[in-house]
Protein backbone atom coordinates (compact mmCIF):
# COMPACT_ATOMS: atom_id res chain seq x y z
CA UNK A 1 0.00 0.00 0.00
CA UNK A 2 0.71 3.31 -0.77
CA UNK A 3 -0.07 6.89 -0.41
CA UNK A 4 1.69 10.24 -0.71
CA UNK A 5 2.63 11.92 1.95
CA UNK A 6 1.08 15.39 2.87
CA UNK A 7 2.44 17.20 5.36
CA UNK A 8 0.18 18.93 7.40
CA UNK A 9 1.00 21.94 9.73
CA UNK A 10 0.19 21.24 13.36
CA UNK A 11 -1.69 24.40 14.41
CA UNK A 12 -4.18 24.75 11.43
CA UNK A 13 -7.96 25.75 12.32
CA UNK A 14 -10.47 26.26 10.69
CA UNK A 15 -12.13 29.31 12.39
CA UNK A 16 -15.32 30.93 12.46
CA UNK A 17 -14.89 34.88 13.81
CA UNK A 18 -17.81 36.22 15.01
CA UNK A 19 -17.35 40.09 16.74
CA UNK A 20 -13.90 40.36 16.23
CA UNK A 21 -12.20 41.23 13.03
CA UNK A 22 -9.50 39.10 11.37
CA UNK A 23 -7.03 40.48 8.68
CA UNK A 24 -6.39 38.12 5.99
CA UNK A 25 -2.70 37.76 5.82
CA UNK A 26 -2.97 37.11 1.86
CA UNK A 27 -5.15 39.82 0.83
CA UNK A 28 -4.93 42.23 3.47
CA UNK A 29 -8.25 42.33 3.80
CA UNK A 30 -10.34 42.38 7.31
CA UNK A 31 -12.99 39.63 7.60
CA UNK A 32 -15.71 38.90 10.21
CA UNK A 33 -18.95 36.70 10.70
CA UNK A 34 -17.09 34.34 7.61
CA UNK A 35 -14.75 31.17 7.92
CA UNK A 36 -11.60 31.54 7.34
CA UNK A 37 -8.32 30.09 8.81
CA UNK A 38 -6.14 30.76 11.77
CA UNK A 39 -2.62 29.47 11.83
CA UNK A 40 -0.52 29.56 15.10
CA UNK A 41 3.26 29.87 14.53
CA UNK A 42 4.93 28.86 17.93
CA UNK A 43 8.60 28.86 18.30
CA UNK A 44 10.29 26.03 19.92
CA UNK A 45 11.15 28.27 23.09
CA UNK A 46 9.05 30.99 24.27
CA UNK A 47 5.73 31.62 25.12
CA UNK A 48 4.89 34.04 21.98
CA UNK A 49 3.44 32.85 19.30
CA UNK A 50 2.36 34.49 16.39
CA UNK A 51 -1.18 34.48 14.71
CA UNK A 52 -1.82 34.55 11.09
CA UNK A 53 -5.24 34.39 9.43
CA UNK A 54 -6.46 33.82 5.64
CA UNK A 55 -9.95 34.60 4.62
CA UNK A 56 -11.93 32.07 2.43
CA UNK A 57 -11.47 33.67 -0.70
CA UNK A 58 -7.74 33.19 -0.19
CA UNK A 59 -8.04 29.58 0.80
CA UNK A 60 -11.25 28.37 0.15
CA UNK A 61 -10.02 24.48 1.38
CA UNK A 62 -7.80 22.86 3.62
CA UNK A 63 -5.18 22.19 0.99
CA UNK A 64 -4.99 25.64 0.17
CA UNK A 65 -4.68 27.14 3.72
CA UNK A 66 -2.13 24.30 4.65
CA UNK A 67 0.21 24.80 1.55
CA UNK A 68 0.09 28.47 2.03
CA UNK A 69 1.20 28.38 5.91
CA UNK A 70 3.51 25.65 5.34
CA UNK A 71 5.48 27.90 2.39
CA UNK A 72 4.99 30.85 4.74
CA UNK A 73 4.34 33.08 1.86
CA UNK A 74 3.88 35.84 4.01
CA UNK A 75 6.04 38.47 2.37
CA UNK A 76 3.47 38.76 -0.40
CA UNK A 77 2.97 42.53 -1.44
CA UNK A 78 -0.33 42.64 -0.93
CA UNK A 79 0.49 42.37 3.02
CA UNK A 80 1.86 45.75 3.68
CA UNK A 81 1.83 45.16 7.15
CA UNK A 82 3.07 42.47 9.55
CA UNK A 83 0.51 40.16 11.01
CA UNK A 84 -0.71 40.36 14.65
CA UNK A 85 1.66 39.84 17.35
CA UNK A 86 1.28 38.95 20.99
CA UNK A 87 4.72 40.78 21.33
ZN1 LIG B 1 -7.72 36.94 1.89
Amino acid sequence: MKRKHIRKHPNLYRIYSFFRWKRCCKCGQEFRRERGWRCLDVPIRGHCYTEYYLCRTCAPDYETANKYFLNRDWSLPLNPEPPQSCS
